[in-house]
């Protein structure tokens, strides 16, 4: 088995261990493990680590081209709210499921775990 980028994997939605097998089992939901390697992939869970990242970068996009469009083309209030609403909810269904695969790649290549007491 040749050496698997855990970064590259997990972004495209792939096992970051082996990049053969599916991490996701829907959108977002971790797949318990790997099909491919058997690895045990439901373990890493994010939390809400992906949508911070992914609502501060489609935030930002969004808000300064409604801003641009507004001053710089004189756009109408009511044709930036129909233009850049649908354009925040896109890039940010677009962004996520990556997000969520490199934060989970990223777990995974860093060996992160859960602290217990014998961390302490
Ligand atoms: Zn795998």
């Amino acid at each position: 088995m040749t050496k698997v980028n855990p970064y590259a994997a997990g972004a495209r939605g792939l096992c970051p261990h082996c990049g053969e097998g599916y991490l996701f089992d829907g959108f977002l939901k971790v797949a318990p493990r790997c099909e491919a390697c058997g690895f045990e992939l439901g373990k890493h869970e994010t939390g809400d680590g992906a949508a911070t990242f992914v609502i501060l970068i489609a935030g930002a996009i969004c808000a300064f081209g409604a801003l641009f469009s507004m001053f710089a083309w004189n756009w109408p209030v009511w044709v930036s709210l129909v233009v850049w609403l649908p354009a925040v909810v896109a890039i940010s269904l677009g962004l996520m499921r990556p997000a969520k695969g490199l934060m989970v790649a990223a777990q995974i290549a860093q060996k992160a775990s859960e602290a217990g007491r014998d961390h302490v």
